[in-house]
């Protein structure tokens, strides 16, 4: 193994860490690949192979990260075609996902996307100063895990750019990667978008959740999201709970969870589904009004009309 990346670190009090990727290990073999307030890809090992489970939003080069960490040789995993989680594709010549994702990937974005998140980005930024600000007088809950970080050095937002990617191999519910005394089976969980996967490590006791499992809202406002599919997903997953030890997640800052957030998310698909919730306005991170079904440790959004 190469030495990790070099964090560039400076304790200025809003941004105590300015490296863009959030780089830890999670537990042998599992590293994190963090871009801390946007998404989480991560780095599984095996004896033989690795597997980069997403990459991230493109902003700055994950593929370097990653072969800092490892030299096994490297297939990138996509939870589902979203440019959030597919943005690094491109510095990759391997490349799977799952079967339903293979044309959405290739298609153009819809208008304005980039920007759209590129304007999130900047209201995230300017939300951050006062949220560090209160949080270092009052609540203490910002330990290292959880900091934002400003974009990287020379990188223009005007300029950001989601390209389609083709993939190299495509994967079907069930399939298993084997990358050498570690075995990740794939689990197609439609609902978010059709083409949906989580990533399971059974022996380890280890589930990827993509954007299926999350803690924050979790988006089942699109227009080719589908609610019940959705519920059905999280259903299965919930059947996992006992012989899984953690839960590792794409979006926000509680990137590691225990198990028993499948059950919670699964009851909560249920209960939206049987209109035993409360709902409030709110808006996505591309600023589309949505409601907003309330639970105790995550969120569910559902279109506004
Ligand atoms: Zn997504």
């Amino acid at each position: 193994m190469r030495p990790r990346p070099q964090e560039h670190t400076r304790w200025g009090r809003d941004h105590p860490r300015e490296g863009w990727f959030d780089v830890r290990e999670l537990e042998p073999g599992v590293h994190l690949i963090g871009e801390p307030g946007h998404v989480n890809s991560f780095l599984i090992q095996g004896a033989s192979s690795a597997v980069l489970l997403d990459t991230g939003l493109g902003v700055a080069d994950i593929r370097s990260v990653a072969e800092e960490l490892t030299d096994r040789r490297l297939l990138v995993v996509n939870s589902h075609y979203h440019f959030d989680h597919t943005g690094g594709n491109g510095l990759f010549e391997d490349v799977a996902i799952h079967r339903a994702g293979a044309d959405l990937l290739q298609r153009p974005p819809p208008d304005g996307m980039a920007a759209g998140y590129m304007e999130y980005t900047r209201r995230l930024l300017e939300a951050w100063g006062p949220y560090k600000a209160a949080d270092d007088l009052y609540f203490h809950l910002l330990t290292v895990e959880r900091l934002v970080r400003p974009l990287p050095r020379g990188f223009d937002p005007a300029a950001y750019r989601i390209i389609p990617t083709v993939a190299s191999r495509l994967l079907d519910d069930g399939d298993v990667l084997d990358l050498g005394g570690r075995r990740l089976r794939i689990l197609h969980t439609p609902g978010h978008s059709p083409d949906c996967i989580c990533v399971l490590d059974e022996e380890n006791g280890l589930l990827f959740g993509g954007d299926t499992i999350n803690t924050g809202p979790i988006y089942a406002h699109l227009p080719e999201s589908d609610l019940a599919g959705f519920a059905q997903s999280t259903r299965r997953l919930a059947q996992l709970e006992a012989g899984v030890r953690r839960v590792f997640v794409c979006h926000f800052l509680r990137v590691e969870n225990e198990p028993r957030l499948l059950g919670e998310i699964a009851e909560g698909f249920e209960r939206l589904l049987a209109g035993d919730v409360d709902m409030r306005d709110n808006v996505d991170c591309l600023d589309f009004p949505v409601r907003e079904a309330c639970f105790d440790h995550f969120s569910i959004f559902v279109p506004a009309v």
